[in-house]
């Protein structure tokens, strides 16, 4: 099974917004500018992927419901897309808004990401909505690492205090803390409620366009991470803000000749029972994306 578990489908403004950001870093980003949803929508029946998870974050407090709105029309035209809540620390009401996600909407859980909507992980705001969370038994994505591009630090011991002050809210560290891949398994080992996911991290490693120099120590860290903990460890593209076009992002994962069971984990198992987990019996009522 192929399971994208981290994408961004946006409305038009923002997924406009998005593309404008990146070629703005990477001149020769291989996604245009201009591209539509459809065409995102029609990349992932190209390359047969069954299932994804859409991010949508506010990056300002009135976007949220709005967000919210598309993500919830996007899964009803495509089932196959399992859509993830989000929110602003300005919005008020966390725990209504948590609920309207996963109880009305039935999302799978929240993605944060900190850096874009600027906010520290233990603002005093923020603990109503990660509260909700775990009170649901939802799990919560949060942006790790990458902190040399943004300009901007979250150190694990803020990701670690998290995972401690809410023991039974499943946390997922996008990017695993990349490049201190040594801390995420240490995390992992440590939390048996933490997962980890590899976005963006083989390409920043391993593709010329876009690759960070001087982590030679780091690849071997992570491979030999990955090797030990991939039952507990996903992947998902960025698409189309990832580390080239989708095709591209997987090769880059197929280069790396991972065994295959580590291949299957990253590509779709572990999302599989992630997902199972928090919605038993989803794979066997939603069919999966209809195949170009
Ligand atoms: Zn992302």
């Amino acid at each position: 099974m192929l399971i994208d578990i981290h994408v961004h489908l946006l409305p038009p403004k923002r997924l406009a917004g998005l593309l404008k950001w990146m070629h703005r870093y990477y001149a020769g980003h291989p996604v245009p500018v201009d591209v539509t949803l459809d065409q995102l929508i029609d990349d992932y029946a190209k390359l047969k992927v069954d299932y994804l998870f859409n991010f949508a974050y506010p990056i300002e407090p009135q976007e949220t419901e709005g967000l919210i709105a598309f993500n919830a029309a996007l899964r009803s035209r495509h089932p196959w897309i399992i859509p993830w809540g989000s929110l602003h620390p300005e919005n008020p009401g966390k725990a209504q808004i948590v609920e309207l996600c996963i109880r009305d909407h039935n999302f799978l859980g929240f993605k944060f990401h900190p850096f874009i909507q600027r906010f520290d992980p233990l603002d005093p705001r923020m603990p109503e909505a990660y509260q909700a969370l775990q009170d649901l038994g939802r799990p919560c994505v949060f942006h790790t690492g990458f902190e040399e591009f943004y300009g901007l630090s979250l150190p694990v011991s803020t990701m670690e205090q998290i995972v401690r002050s809410f023991p039974r809210l499943p946390v997922v560290f996008a990017h695993s803390l990349f490049p201190e891949f040594g801390d995420a398994f240490r995390m992992l080992e440590r939390y048996d409620t933490v997962w980890l996911e590899m976005t963006n991290v083989f390409g920043a490693l391993w593709d010329d366009r876009y690759r960070v120099t001087k982590l030679e120590p780091q690849k071997k860290v992570l491979l030999e991470g990955i090797g030990a903990h991939s039952d507990r460890i996903m992947f998902g593209s960025d698409h189309p803000a990832g580390m080239g076009t989708l095709e591209e992002i997987y090769r880059t994962l197929d280069d790396l000749r991972f065994p295959e069971t580590v291949k299957e984990n990253l590509l779709g198992e572990t999302a599989r029972r992630f997902v199972e987990r928090f919605k038993p019996g989803f794979f066997s009522r939603v069919p999966a994306s209809p195949r170009a």
